[in-house]
């Protein structure tokens, strides 16, 4: 039986990949729904392609070929097996949540969803006997490495160093848009490549991996490996390291999420050989220069509102970098002056969460204005 997907951000990075995954392996899948932001353009053309029944878009009367639905009525449709969830950004949250009431497994892209509402998230998830599949290609390296978690001591998260490893705090601070969109090893959507550059995007995942597997953050590592080879590692009671390797490439962690438990030959990168990678490097994260990995292991550690407040903070200030109001280091200054303001709220619910969300973006923005 082909197994029913609903893909929240097809026209997307991850989104596109996913269809291109999907389209290899089309005997295997039917797509229920679509959706796009503003991309309207091609979230048409997919629809024409893939033949989806439903379809989201921010303007809905410009969407043709399929029936217009909101992101919570088409996660509240029974009709799905699995919903890949590849928007970007807090948006992501709420569909998730209402998926998972309605006991529609996750294969889940959108990191941020466990940021700001890990607790909430897994519980509902258990509750409901709902899977999270994690795309996020380090954590379906641990997903794929992992037997018995009780077993395990240690996770090991793998880090390319992105655009700035080599370069000094000064080159940093006056690195344009251009050179922090530019990432040595992977093509993404914009916000995750500048997260990439500062390494935010690495302790989200930090936090993303506590949530999904469970682990206390003093057993969670971050090493820097900047061929982005072995995709991360865990390590047993034994001293046993398990890790997963491969080439660069979303399309595998993306197709291992959305035909889990199965493995098909759909898209597969040329087979893989130790000789011709040849080398494989690890060093420590620089915290010095990177010290959104380090803001980010704080609010984890922290717990209840902190990591909502990160980011809040972190999203909104990426955004004023990427339209010119804020240089780079202004991102993780955004994000720690709020952090030293914020009032920690143990266990909010998700009212409380999103009400906390909207605060910090507001004062962020006022803080954009004090710093020009
Ligand atoms: P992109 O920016 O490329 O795509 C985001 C998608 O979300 C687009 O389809 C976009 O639509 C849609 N979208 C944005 N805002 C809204 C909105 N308000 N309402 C509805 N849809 C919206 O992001 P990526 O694909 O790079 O990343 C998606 C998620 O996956 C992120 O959370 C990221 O952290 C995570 N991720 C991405 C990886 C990657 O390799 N790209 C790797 C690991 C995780 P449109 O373009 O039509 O406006
Ligand atoms: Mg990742």
């Amino acid at each position: 039986m082909k197994k029913r997907i609903s893909i929240l951000g097809s026209t997307g990075s991850i989104g596109r990949q996913a269809l291109e995954v999907i389209e290899k392996l089309n005997d295997k899948f039917e797509i229920i729904a679509l959706t796009a932001g503003n991309n309207t353009e091609l979230l048409n053309c997919q629809i024409s392609k893939f033949k989806p029944k439903y379809a989201y878009a921010a303007d809905i009367n410009a969407i043709k070929g399929a029936l217009p639905l909101s992101l919570e009525e088409i996660c509240s449709n029974k009709e799905n097996d699995i919903i890949l969830v590849a928007v970007s950004g807090k948006i992501g949250l709420k569909p998730t949540l209402t998926a998972i009431e309605n006991g529609i497994n996750i294969a889940l892209a959108n990191k941020e969803t466990l940021v700001m509402a890990g607790d909430i998230v897994m519980k509902k998830a258990k509750e409901n006997g709902v899977k999270i599949i994690p795309v996020d290609s380090e954590h379906c390296a641990i997903h794929q490495c992992i037997k018995d978690i009780s077993q395990v001591d240690k996770l090991i998260i793998t880090a390319s160093g992105g655009p700035f490893l080599r370069k000094s705090i000064d080159d940093m601070k006056n690195a344009t848009v251009e050179e922090t969109l530019a990432h040595p090893r992977w093509h993404m959507g914009r916000k995750i490549t500048v997260d990439s550059a500062t390494l935010m995007n690495k302790g989200l995942e930090v936090i993303e991996a506590h949530h999904l597997f469970g682990m206390d953050y003093n057993s969670i590592e971050v090493v820097v490996h900047p061929q982005s080879i072995v995709h991360s590692a865990i390590e047993y009671v034994d001293g046993s390291v398990i890790a997963q390797l491969g080439l660069p490439s979303m399309h595998i962690p993306i197709q291992y999420a959305i035909t889990y438990p199965e493995r098909y030959n759909g898209i597969k990168s040329k087979s893989f050989s130790f000789s011709e990678i040849a080398r494989l490097d690890f060093e420590k994260p620089d915290m010095h220069k990177f010290k959104a990995l380090e803001l980010a292991y704080n609010a984890g550690k922290q717990g209840g509102s902190s990591t909502v407040c990160l980011n809040a903070a972190n999203e909104e200030a990426v955004f004023a970098f990427l339209n010119g109001k804020i240089k780079l280091f202004d991102i993780i200054n955004t994000v720690e002056t709020m952090m030293e303001k914020h009032k920690v709220v143990q266990s909010p619910n998700i009212d409380e969460i999103f009400d906390i969300d909207n605060e910090v973006r507001t004062k962020s923005r006022e803080l954009f204005l004090q710093l020009r």
